[in-house]
């Protein structure tokens, strides 16, 4: 909590109470403990520990969470010494909420850390989201959620059996392009949903993590082609039933650790709708069109931070530039204030995971898989 507030609550705590001229030290354990558990005193700002400093956490959460109202960065979690000093004046956090990844555990004791957030390696989400449930602390956890569902369910269980929140970093949904985006498939502004493409790909370097498929969990799919499978759900407002996939010949076996070089696949929906979607770390491209009735529109570009470029038949969209990620966190923590559900929930993190292991199936086998949740 910003220390300049609390100080100021305190205050009006103990000159509401009166509990001023009872002599009591201001940090006196009883009178903390009355303080806390009075409605006035209750935070308004939640404490965020980012877990893992990497390109992430460093280049976007910590600069949007400088610009959040409902949380800030209380804490971090890392394994290099170097970037906790560094961290530690940047953005003035007291040693006793820099963790590393050995005493993680006992963040359970620092009252200053509500939420924590999982900005680690695909493989480790589980691992970290069910820690930190264990120790009573909220969880946004980065997309891909984790590497099956079966993790999904057990990180769900942990927070459940816990009793807190769990959130994933879908940032897009908190995007005033992709809201958009889904208000006009929902009320049919252009008729119909008829088929939807979206294609986004980058060239990744030879030798990051996100090419082994142990420490990623599979390819391009888990990083990139999620994000072409959360907007056909959300572009046509529907679930697929079943999905095709084909896998490029491969060309650079080195490059590519146990995962598929380039990948095309074909979702299903209930009324026939079709989405297309190509994937891979070859390409260069990021778009999506929605195929309606009365014509054609989507975004390029669109799961970029920002700059987004919107179109429909009427003429672009455009919106006035925001942080993705501010406004994402600041949602979490009101939903946690307000104890209402995320919009951006586990269970639909492990839906994406649900829709990844049939893509996989389907390329294993060469068949249509078929989904079911
Ligand atoms: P990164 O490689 O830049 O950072 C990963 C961090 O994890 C590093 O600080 C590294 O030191 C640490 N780490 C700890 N144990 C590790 C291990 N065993 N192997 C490798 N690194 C280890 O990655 P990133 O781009 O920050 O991605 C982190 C997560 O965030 C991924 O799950 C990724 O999908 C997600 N992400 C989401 C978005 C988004 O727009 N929502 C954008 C980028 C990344």
């Amino acid at each position: 909590m910003n220390n300049s507030k609390y100080q100021h609550s305190r205050r009006k705590f103990i000159t509401q109470t009166g509990l001023a001229g009872l002599g009591l030290g201001l940090l006196d354990p009883e009178l903390v403990k009355a303080m806390e558990s009075f409605s006035v005193l209750k935070k308004d700002k939640l404490g965020i520990a980012l877990v893992g400093l990497g390109g992430y956490a460093t280049n976007q959460l910590a600069p949007a969470l400088q610009l959040t109202t409902h949380c800030y960065l209380a804490g971090i979690v890392t394994g290099t010494p170097s970037k906790a000093e560094e961290w530690k004046k940047k953005y003035n956090i007291p040693d006793k909420n820099i963790y590393d990844y050995s005493n993680f555990d006992s963040i359970k004791d620092n009252p200053d850390i509500d939420i924590v957030y999982v900005v680690l390696p695909n493989f480790m989400h589980a691992e970290y989201t069910i820690r930190a449930a264990a120790a009573g602390k909220h969880v946004i956890c980065e997309k891909p959620m984790a590497i099956s569902v079966e993790e999904c369910d057990r990180m769900i269980a942990a927070c459940k059996k816990a009793r807190k929140m769990l959130s994933i970093g879908y940032r897009l949904h908190f995007d005033p392009y992709h809201t958009e985006i889904r208000r006009l498939g929902k009320e049919q502004v252009w008729g119909k949903v008829l088929s939807f493409e979206s294609n986004f790909a980058f060239n990744a370097k030879k030798g990051i993590w996100r090419l082994d498929k142990k420490i990623a969990g599979g390819g391009a799919l888990m990083d990139l082609g999620i994000y072409c499978i959360q907007a056909a759900c959300y572009s046509t407002g529907m679930l697929p039933v079943a999905v095709t996939a084909k896998a490029g010949t491969a060309t650079d076996p080195e490059k590519y650790i146990g995962i598929e070089q380039m990948l095309e696949f074909e979702l299903e929906f209930p009324n026939g709708v079709k989405a297309r979607c190509k994937t891979n770390y070859t390409d260069s491209v990021n778009n999506m069109t929605v195929h309606a009735e009365k014509g054609d529109y989507g975004l390029v570009g669109g799961f970029n931070y920002n700059n987004i470029k919107g179109t429909t038949p009427s003429g672009p969209l455009e919106y006035e530039p925001m942080n993705q990620q501010t406004k994402q966190m600041d949602a979490f923590a009101v939903a946690v204030k307000t104890n209402t559900p995320s919009i951006v929930p586990g269970e639909m993190g492990r839906r994406d995971l649900k829709i990844i292991e049939a893509i996989y199936e389907s390329l294993a086998t060469g068949a249509k898989a078929k989904i079911k949740f």
